[in-house]
């Protein structure tokens, strides 16, 4: 079966369980959707996306709140008569201030990191909480009651088991949507944001967006599940919005799998069921007094975690055979003759990079003292030295992952130092990292397809949407063709992690060749190869050299680089002691005492 089928098996289950369970079981659903459509928002931010919110309840406050006020109100301020008494229309309206909520809090939040961002979280989560609870109009702690039901064309669903079908079709269309965004361009840079920060910047990808649009997504799922749930309980008060439901939803998403969609309603179906059981049976057990439901859940989660830490979702997808597994893991893609477009390479020969009088300071440490180079379109130039020399500080400084201390690094005629890496990435450098940064648990040809960012342009409504299927189809298929250009088009479909460090370095340059530079920097690309991978390595490189690209590499190989590089650059303590032809180096008596040392 394929992925499709059991997503319509599982909606078609949904469909028919008010007609086969009991009331209170389809209450029970109710509470798991509302749950799950948060935790889908988690899952986007934590578990995509790499940032804890102990906040998301806060934001389920203001879809709820917004919506009580504007329907059960009685007397609405003037100016707010328009928008009362609709349901529908407080949908909107609540939305509109999710997203600029959103926008202010995450401004001022996504920039933090480590654990200043949860900390962050937290305190808009409390803050929120307090502005539900003390501003007068929305009934301080005793909330807002009367809260009339949803009706659609006229059909009130004033009954849970009708609430139930709204509240899941909402979750299954969530579930779509958020399918739709990873599986896109703009999905890669979001996912790219755990762990690829520099590297995405360097292809293209302005990383603090990328954060602000989960955030926004996660926001407006919390902030419709507000919604849903004002109308489903018909009253609210401040409490399942405090910062406790804050953290039962990242619980919620932790147990479930935090980086699978399923795991969202797998996440809050145990986590809703097991609380309510505890509710239920625990007391005939224990007696009324003390809240022991508390701390045996408190103790059961805790186990939970030990036994499954990335979830009960991969779990259960490890231990399921094979043959009910979906076939179709992986995204499709198909032929096309549309090409993305190129830029016109330089002329050869002239200077297209070039660092003027650089220098790098980390505290006392000169990595990079008055450093200056040129590379040629159409040349390839090593950049070698002992380890410790200065050499991939002097690549951040020319890829602006680094801005140097003092110096210039002048770029087609521009002065980029100072420029953010993904603006020199648009002009067209590209490179490669010492320590290789792939995103280990995406495929190959997802990797290779983040270099391919800036060739795109469907945002985010069409990824949501699938209308950026034709362009996706074609930035698939320029990675496909990067990666046979470097010899892996046999591991397309390959988890990046699981490829030899040799190959993923290989896969780098396939993602530095698939956004179409003009410049590539290599850092150590040979590491880790074997002789005939070498030797590949090598003819590729001189075929883009052929084709007019600039290439400026580091390399410890001395074979390698004698017998394929045009000139040679050689640095020792962050200076520059020799500069010259291949075999001019090799007898330069500075490098050979300093480089080479003895071994001439
Ligand atoms: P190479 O690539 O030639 O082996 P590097 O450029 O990595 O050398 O390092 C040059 C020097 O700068 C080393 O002494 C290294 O410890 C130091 N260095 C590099 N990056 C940083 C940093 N971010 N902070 C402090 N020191 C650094
Ligand atoms: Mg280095």
């Amino acid at each position: 079966m394929k992925t499709i089928h059991y997503f319509f098996l599982f909606a078609f289950l949904m469909f028919i369980s008010p007609l086969l369970l009991p009331d209170y079981q389809i209450t029970l659903l109710n509470y798991i959707g509302l749950n799950a459509l948060v935790v889908l928002g988690l899952v986007l931010l934590t578990g995509v996306g790499g940032m804890t919110s102990f906040g998301q309840a806060a934001l389920v406050g203001i879809g709820a709140y917004t919506t009580a006020y504007l329907t059960a109100t009685d007397q609405l301020p003037n100016y707010l008569t328009l928008l009362g008494g609709s349901p529908w229309i407080a949908l909107i309206v609540g939305i509109v201030i999710t997203v600029i909520a959103a926008l202010i809090v995450g401004g001022l939040t996504l920039k933090l990191s480590g654990h200043y961002l949860p900390l962050g979280t937290i305190a808009w989560g409390i803050s929120l909480y307090y502005f539900f609870s003390t501003l007068e109009g929305l009934g301080g702690h005793s909330g807002i009651s009367n809260i009339p039901s949803i009706s659609i064309f006229g059909y009130a669903l004033d009954h849970s088991n009708k609430m139930f079908y709204l509240i899941w079709l909402i979750v299954l269309l969530a579930i779509v949507l958020t399918k739709n965004l990873l599986n896109s361009r703009e999905g890669r840079a979001i996912r790219a944001l755990k762990g690829g920060q520099i590297m995405a910047e360097s292809m293209g990808v302005n990383t603090f967006r990328s954060k602000l649009i989960v955030f926004i997504i996660a926001s407006v799922f919390a902030s419709i599940s507000g919604w849903l749930y004002a109308h489903n309980q018909t009253f609210i008060n401040p409490s399942p919005f405090s910062l406790q439901m804050g953290i039962d939803y990242l619980f919620m998403a932790l147990l479930g799998g935090v980086g699978s969609v399923w795991g969202a309603i797998l996440g809050s179906g145990i986590f809703t069921m097991m609380r309510q059981w505890l509710q239920d049976y625990l007391p005939m057990f224990l007696g009324n007094d003390g809240q022991y439901e508390t701390i045996v859940f408190g103790l059961l989660i805790v186990a939970l975690m030990q036994k499954a830490p990335m979830g009960l979702w991969p779990m259960i997808m490890k231990i399921i055979p094979k043959k009910i597994k979906p076939l179709d893991q992986h995204i499709q893609m198909k032929e096309t003759d549309q090409k993305l477009t190129c830029q016109a390479m330089p002329n050869k020969g002239d200077i297209v990079l070039e660092a003027k009088n650089v220098t790098k300071k980390f505290g006392g440490l000169v990595a990079n003292n008055d450093m200056s180079l040129q590379v040629h379109a159409g040349e390839i130039l090593a950049l070698i030295g002992p380890n410790g020399a200065g050499k991939s500080t002097m690549f951040n400084q020319l890829s602006g992952v680094d801005t140097p201390t003092s110096g210039e690094v002048i770029f087609k005629g521009e002065k980029i130092n100072g420029q953010y890496s993904r603006k020199i990435a648009q002009q067209g450098m590209s490179r490669t990292f010492q320590h290789v940064k792939i995103l280990a648990e995406m495929t190959v040809l997802e990797n290779v397809a983040i270099g391919g960012h800036l060739r795109g342009h469907q945002g985010v409504f069409s990824s949501l949407l699938r209308l950026d299927r034709v362009e996706e189809n074609i930035l698939l298929n320029e990675a496909k063709l990067q990666l046979e250009r470097v010899g892996l088009g046999e591991y397309l479909y390959a988890e990046a992690g699981s490829l030899a460090l040799g190959q993923q370095r290989i896969l780098e340059i396939a993602r530095a060749l698939c956004s179409d530079p003009c410049v590539l920097l290599l850092d150590e690309p040979a590491a880790g190869l074997r002789l005939k991978e070498k030797e590949a390595l090598a003819a590729l490189l001189l075929k883009l050299k052929a084709e007019g690209m600039a290439i400026l590499l580091v390399e410890h190989d001395m074979d390698f680089v004698m017998n394929l590089v045009d000139r040679i650059v050689v640095m020792e303590f962050g200076q520059k002691i020799a500069e010259g032809l291949p075999e001019e180096i090799q007898k330069n008596e500075a490098v050979l005492e300093a480089y080479l040392g003895g071994a001439a």
